[in-house]
């Protein structure tokens, strides 16, 4: 997505979580924990993709994107597709976007990364001739997920 910032990457804890597992020091019974808050935000607003559970290796990760800031009130704390991300990214200034992955098959959940999303991010400026340009940068972002789910089925 076109606005954003301060990503912050946990797939080096994701390992360390999976390589304790593999040891034996924790049981899938503390990993795989999702609430059943989460998995319905999985299943209603969550973004399929096309990596494997690492767990059960049965199901597809779905991936769930909660925001969370000021300017959201009440929305805040609430989990949003992609297309919406995309939408309050040029309409907020700024918010936070935590995301997690969920399995639905054995309900192994991990937070993968958190970013910063919103027009603050753009340069140059929002007004004027960059306005058409935030227009099409919410049509690519919305168009993404669709693209990778059409090649995750070939
Ligand atoms: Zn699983």
């Amino acid at each position: 997505m076109r606005t954003q910032r301060q990503v912050v990457d946990y797939s080096l804890r994701k390992r360390v979580v999976l390589r304790e597992l593999l040891a034996g020091r924790v049981g899938t019974y503390d990993l795989c924990d999702a609430s059943p808050y989460l998995k319905n935000a999985a299943r209603f607003h969550g973004e399929p993709t096309d990596q494997r559970c690492p767990i059960c290796r049965s199901e597809n990760l779905t991936h769930v994107h909660y925001i969370y800031g000021d300017e959201l009130k009440q929305s805040a704390g609430q989990a949003r597709t992609v297309a919406e991300l995309s939408v309050l990214a040029m309409t907020l200034r700024e918010f936070q976007v935590f995301v997690v992955e969920v399995c639905l098959g054995c309900d192994w959940n991990h937070l993968v990364e958190q970013y910063l999303l919103g027009r603050d991010g753009l340069t140059g400026g929002v007004d004027g001739g960059s306005e058409q340009e935030a227009a099409s940068g919410v049509a690519a972002a919305a168009g993404a997920g669709a693209r990778r789910r059409r090649e995750a089925q070939r």
